[in-house]
């Protein structure tokens, strides 16, 4: 099996993924969201769809069995394992704006939308190509009556992870998530590993 890969503390990657190959994300030391996107490797136009996944599986909380379309509802991946079963795939990256909107910072950090733009400009992806990202151990709560939504610490403890397959070739992007709700207000890293 090959070893992890260690994503620093409020910081992203991307590289490539091959059809058939798994993807398993790690949370080592427990409440720690990752941001995941991923693009057609040979057609970049072609990405993760929020609205479509979760509208053919009519349900907000996907888990171990759920495909994860295209918006050309295309399956990219499939969750194959899941160890916490509790995922947000409604809320936009955090970003510059998250943090000044949100948390009033007067030098915001970049956020996961910032850290994923750098990662993914030398595959030619641009930040006005990424979506909503599947938000790995991201807590979400939803009132009913409502739909007034919190953001809670994750259900994830150490060790916990979540693990896809690769149903065509990809480019991903993948983060420790920089803000300070989504982690119970601390920054920790993320693991993946390739198989
Ligand atoms: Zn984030």
């Amino acid at each position: 099996m090959n070893s992890a890969v260690t994503i620093p503390p409020r910081s992203g990657t991307a590289f490539r993924l091959t059809k058939g190959q798994s993807l398993t994300v790690i949370d080592p030391e427990g409440e720690q969201v990752s941001d995941l996107v991923v693009f057609n490797a040979s057609d970049l136009g072609e990405v993760i769809s929020s609205g479509r996944s979760l509208d053919y599986a009519s349900k907000l909380y996907l888990t171990t069995g759920d495909p994860i379309y295209s918006n050309r509802s295309n399956v990219m991946l499939t969750i194959v394992e899941d160890t916490v079963g509790r995922h947000d795939f409604l809320l936009t990256p955090c970003s510059r704006d998250t943090f000044r909107i949100i948390y009033h910072d007067e030098d915001p950090h970049q956020g996961c939308f910032g850290n994923l733009e750098a990662a993914l400009a030398p595959f030619g992806v641009g930040p006005d190509a990424i979506p909503i990202a599947f938000n790995c151990f991201m807590n979400v709560v939803i009132q009913p009556e409502t739909g007034a939504f919190t953001v809670e610490a994750p259900l994830s403890r150490a060790g916990d992870y979540i693990k896809f397959q690769a149903e065509m070739d990809l480019i991903v992007g993948l983060t420790a998530c920089s803000a300070l709700q989504s982690n119970n207000y601390a920054f920790k890293p993320i693991e993946y590993r390739v198989a």
